[in-house]
């Protein structure tokens, strides 16, 4: 492996996240694992297969007006196998698949199937659920290890209200589809707004005792396509935690921080477990590992960067697996040490949450 030696590169400006003046900067390594000039190595890829969504979340995406990529902007999927393969040989071991909805996108399983030919240690997808039940087995037959459910009520009105589409009892359907087919553990996102659903913590803490299920509750972030963000209607996590362990007492499943971004709690009486995901108020940048690829090959080194590098034009200008090689060495190296949500500059990216891949 080349070892990093010290010498001075020049550093961008970027509007989000800094540098420090002082820090010294390294040679790029161009073998070994990817890591960025903080020593993070990067071993987890995102990867979004469409833009296009049939729900229309409140925190995510406008009830009408949003437009979608042309339909050949999006990676084929021989294209997104190319990317992951190279991935895969760069280090990755771990790939989620996401969106906007996968599984809007037809023949997701033939992609999964190839996908989980090339060996990663974990294969995910996060979906809504609205159209899991019927491929869930599929799913689990091509090779998909587990998913993650989103759902952020359990009242049939307030899910309507929230997520403006689909229905509540299909993606309870979903989940008992996707346990039966063996995609476990189950984790089921909940983002919480205040005044909304932060009434429905203690359910939804119920519901993971009695279920099994892994609920995971997320901040409210600046990623929404409507530019509506507002930290009033954020909860923090610490919150959460408070009202859980108020009744149920939790206590943290590891003492070591690692690069997941849930900070994860057991009840102290074995019956469950539940995840904090407090990007805002307790951002985990320390320890980020991630790299996402957009559904029209873009690759990011953060979700609030508009630091993005197309993979698409070096796919399709017969560039070769060095190219692609090189554009996750560049992507890495580029990444700021972190997202700069609480400094006073900051800006939401240009791109929202489901074009860039949840
Ligand atoms: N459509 C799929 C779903 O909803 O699970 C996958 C894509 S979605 C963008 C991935 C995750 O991001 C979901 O759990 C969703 O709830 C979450 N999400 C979307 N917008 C968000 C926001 N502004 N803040 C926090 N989480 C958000
Ligand atoms: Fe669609 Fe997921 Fe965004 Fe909801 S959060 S609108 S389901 S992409």
């Amino acid at each position: 492996m080349t070892q990093p030696v010290s010498v001075r590169i020049s550093v961008k400006p970027h509007v989000n996240g800094h540098r420090s003046a002082s820090a010294t900067a390294y040679a790029m390594p161009l073998e070994g694992p990817l890591v960025d000039t903080y020593g993070r190595v990067h071993d987890d890829l995102r990867i979004s297969v469409t833009d296009r969504c049939n729900l229309r979340c409140v925190y995510c995406m406008p009830e009408e007006g949003l437009s979608f990529l042309p339909r050949h902007d999006l990676l084929t999927f021989d294209e997104i196998f190319r990317v992951a393969r190279v991935a895969r040989e760069l280090g990755v071991t771990s790939l989620r698949i996401t969106g906007g909805e996968p599984l809007v996108r037809k023949g997701l399983p033939s992609l999964i199937r190839g996908l989980a030919e090339l060996g990663f240690d974990d294969l995910a997808m996060t979906t809504n659920g609205t159209e899991l039940a019927p491929v869930a087995r599929n799913l689990a037959a091509a090779g998909l290890r587990r998913v993650n459910v989103s759902c952020d009520s359990l009242r049939p009105d307030r899910f309507a209200e929230i997520r403006r589409r689909g229905h509540l009892a299909v993606v309870l359907e979903a989940m008992d589809a996707a346990e039966a087919a063996g995609l476990l553990p189950l984790k089921v996102n909940v983002v919480l707004l205040r005044g909304q659903n932060d009434d429905e913590i203690v359910d939804f803490a119920a519901f993971a005792r009695h279920t099994g299920r892994i609920v995971r509750f997320i901040e409210f972030m600046p990623l929404d396509a409507q530019g509506e963000w507002d930290r009033s209607r954020l909860v923090p996590g610490h919150e959460v935690f408070e009202r859980i362990s108020a009744i149920w007492p939790l206590e943290p499943l590891s003492d070591l921080p690692g690069p997941a971004p849930a900070e994860r709690f057991r009840f102290s009486d074995g019956q469950g477990e539940i995840g904090l995901i407090s990007s805002v108020t307790q951002p985990f940048c320390g320890t980020c590992n991630r790299l996402r690829l957009t559904a029209d090959g873009g690759l990011r080194n953060c979700l609030f960067s508009d630091d993005e590098r197309t993979a698409r034009d070096i796919l399709r200008s017969g560039g070769n697996d060095a190219d692609l090689a090189l554009l996750f060495r560049e992507a890495v190296w580029g990444k700021f040490p972190g997202h700069g949500i609480n400094e006073p500059g900051f800006l939401s990216p240009v791109r929202s949450m489901s074009m860039i891949g949840g």
